[in-house]
Parts: structure tokens; C-alpha cells; sequence
């Protein structure tokens, strides 16, 4: 969930280094897809990324930002969420186990982790024969509506013993 600095000492970006360490070579838009990616810390959808490397090189194609990130996803390094809406959501994969909350009024998404969840999905697992190495969880809601205000403070009644609360 930690979101550490975007580029290392040499300028690299993060999930650039990942690309290089997995044997990717890096064209200049490859580059660029990866320095947007190490930036980001939301979940963006294709036309997301597309946008966000467009603004700083125009002659990048949606087709490109598609091809990369399928790439990405087959080495590892991205991991596809499906959050309702029909489009899939990327994110790095160095950003470690957690499991999402998704508004479903706004699409805002909440990370989080759950040491109870963790345990009882192993159970499930272990009692199902399997070591588990992996799992999502992804929860969708609606905000409890907002409190109404308050309404106007009455006074405590006075204790019987007839003297105030220390
Ligand atoms: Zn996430």
C-alpha cells in the first residue's frame, strides 16, 4: 500500500527497474508508461494511464498504453482489478497484499488489510486441503448517510444524590 518514491538515484523509475530486471526492453514510451505507473497511486484504467502519459508526450497511442500494461500484467509487475464499471484497473504488484473497498456512488476505492480475514481465509483453505497463496477480497458499499446535526443539547438530569458528577 506504500506508495515509496517514484525514481531511484539514477532516475529510474520503479517499475522501470522492474521492467529492466525482468528482461523488458524499454523503448522511450515504455519509459514513460512505467514512470506514470510508479507515480500512481490510485487504481487507473487503460484510458487513465493513456491520459496521464499523453499530457507528456502526445504522439503516445492508446494502443501502445494497452499493449505495455498487458505486458506488465503477464510479467508480474501490474495486477488487474475488476471494480464494476466494465473496465479493468491496474496496479504494481510491489505495492504488497491488501484487499480494496469500492464506493459505489462515487468508485472511490479504499485499500485496506484485515489480519482476521487473513487467518480465516487460510482456514477455509487449509480446510479445503490447500495451502493458500493468494487472495482478493473486494468489497463494494455505500456510505452510512451522514449524521443529522445534532439536535439542541438538553441538560443532564441531576444525579439524585443532588450533587454534580466529579
Ligand atoms: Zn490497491
Amino acid at each position: 500500500m506504500d506508495t515509496p518514491a517514484s525514481t531511484d538515484r539514477e532516475g529510474i523509475s520503479r517499475i522501470e527497474r522492474l521492467c529492466i530486471d525482468r528482461g523488458l526492453k524499454m523503448t522511450g514510451q515504455r519509459r514513460l508508461i512505467a514512470r506514470v505507473l510508479s507515480e500512481s497511486a490510485d487504481h487507473p484504467d487503460v484510458e487513465e494511464l493513456y491520459r496521464r502519459a499523453h499530457e507528456r508526450d502526445a504522439h503516445i497511442s492508446i494502443a501502445t498504453v494497452y499493449r505495455t500494461v498487458r505486458l506488465l500484467e503477464e510479467k508480474g509487475i501490474l495486477e488487474r482489478h475488476d471494480f464494476g464499471g466494465g473496465r479493468a484497473r491496474y496496479e504494481p504488484t510491489e505495492h504488497g497484499p491488501h484487499h480494496h473497498l469500492i464506493d459505489v456512488d462515487t468508485g472511490k476505492v479504499i485499500e485496506f488489510a484485515d489480519a482476521r480475514h487473513e487467518a480465516m481465509a487460510q482456514e477455509i483453505a487449509a480446510r479445503l486441503g490447500f495451502q493458500l497463496v493468494d487472495h482478493r477480497l473486494e468489497l463494494f458499499g455505500r456510505r452510512f448517510p451522514e449524521p443529522k446535526p445534532a439536535a439542541p443539547a438538553r441538560r443532564a438530569p441531576r444525579p439524585r444524590n443532588g450533587r454534580d458528577p466529579a
